[in-house]
């Protein structure tokens, strides 16, 4: 099919300026050409299927970087999670990509769900059986014996252990694979100030991941588990809480490690829209939430992080309590209004830079000719206001049609 998709601005995802009263052309799963609605010519619009949005602003598609497809995200996960059946995750995990793609998230990454249920969701979505975003998957995340999501399915202590899971979330189709670092606030009894595994395991952890052609995020929330993981060369920090290990501080923040972090390229998810969703949401604190117990700290942090020089990737943590999955916009909006940076930057980081993490820079990320038709129309310019990015009112994805001029079509 062909569309002609045109709107008062078009933000392209790599930073530069807004271009004004902008046309994109998408031939069956692909863009064709990008330009100003004057330069469209008659070879352009003939048989062409066109969408005008007048008071819209053309943009690449949401990548959502840490899912969670099979959770609820509602108050009980935990429980949920570790008494439902294979067949309710499928159902729940149907509905969330579904979700996921009628809010504007185009390419979806999973990064941890239980025993194998994500491979065949990702199958169904390819296949055309289910509606769903373009969807990347770690399997089983791998962690110690009775760590951090221990109930998912894999535990591993030593460097073979792990590396035989690797092997084995290889084998599955993992298309990343996903360590847990240091302790988590969903699982009862780990630590979330403590690593669980030492700077050598999470070495070979890497070495082996790279060998298969696959990156390794890392969930890490304790100062000494950032650390190990730096200094592994992992490639995707989750959370980077900067936990200190004494339990009279909340934060042991290292800025020469932030440095390092910069230097190595590593690219960090810091979940950090999940504390204003439990605000908005009046979830009562749980363990974990000792990570955003000083949230104003937390984004200062963060901050600091960021004028280093670090990479910011937008994961929400969804099918987490509260984090639903159509709560997409709320990531960016959180990093102007409490990081401080600005509505463009927002945006990159969730269109092209999290492409580069995924090292699907190639394909995705940017409205750029070549690539694949993944764009959104939000009404209103969210280079000015950042909020207009929850009001999404067309949607295409691989160069389908999802949602037109505010009607949903899946
Ligand atoms: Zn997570």
């Amino acid at each position: 099919m062909k569309f002609v998709l045109k709107a008062d601005r078009l933000i392209d995802g790599s930073a530069t300026e807004v271009v004004k009263n902008a046309a994109v052309v998408v031939e069956d799963e692909t863009i064709t050409k990008v330009c100003s609605q004057s330069e469209l010519n008659s070879v352009d619009l003939d048989s062409a299927h066109i969408i005008d949005h007048s008071g819209g602003t053309l943009m690449p598609g949401f990548i959502e970087m840490h899912s969670h497809i099979h959770c609820s995200a509602e108050s009980d996960a935990y429980e949920h999670i570790t008494t439902e059946t294979n067949e309710t995750f499928l159902l729940r995990g149907s509905q969330a990509v579904r979700s996921s793609l009628s809010s504007g998230v185009t390419t979806m990454r999973d990064l941890g769900s239980r025993n194998e249920v994500v491979f065949p969701l990702r199958q169904s979505i390819e296949e055309g059986i289910i509606p769903g975003p373009r969807l990347l998957v770690a399997g089983t995340p791998i962690t110690t014996t009775g760590g951090h999501c221990n109930m998912f399915g894999t535990e591993a202590d030593s460097s073979e252990q792990v590396v035989r899971a690797i092997r084995n979330q290889f084998k599955l189709g993992a298309d990343h694979i996903k360590i847990m670092s240091t302790g988590g606030g969903f699982t009862p009894g780990t630590n979330v100030r403590a690593p669980q595994y030492d700077w050598n395991t999470l070495k070979d952890a890497v070495e082996d991941a790279e060998r298969l052609g696959l990156k390794v995020a890392a969930h890490c929330h304790a100062t000494e588990g950032v650390k190990n993981c730096v200094k592994a060369g992992i490639h995707n920090l989750i959370h980077c809480s900067w936990m200190s290990e004494n339990p009279d501080e909340l934060y042991d923040y290292d800025p020469d490690v932030a440095d390092q972090i910069a230097e190595k390229g590593i690219y960090v998810d810091p979940t950090l829209a999940l504390s204003h969703l439990n605000n908005l949401r009046g979830r009562v604190k749980r363990a974990d939430s000792g990570a955003m117990a000083d949230p104003e700290r937390r984004f200062e942090i963060l901050r600091d992080m960021w004028d280093r020089g670090v990479k910011f990737v937008t994961g929400m943590d969804s099918g987490m309590t509260n984090a639903h999955f159509d709560d997409f916009a709320y990531i960016p909006e959180v990093m102007v209004n409490s990081m401080g940076i600005s509505p463009m930057e927002a945006i990159t980081c969730a269109t092209k830079t999290s492409a580069e993490c995924l090292g699907k820079e190639n394909e995705i990320g940017t409205i750029t000719p070549g690539k694949s038709a993944d764009i959104l129309i939000v009404n209103g310019d969210p280079s000015e206001k950042i909020e207009a990015l929850h009001n999404v009112d067309t949607i295409v994805s691989r160069g389908s049609l999802v949602k037109e001029l505010g009607q949903l079509l899946i």
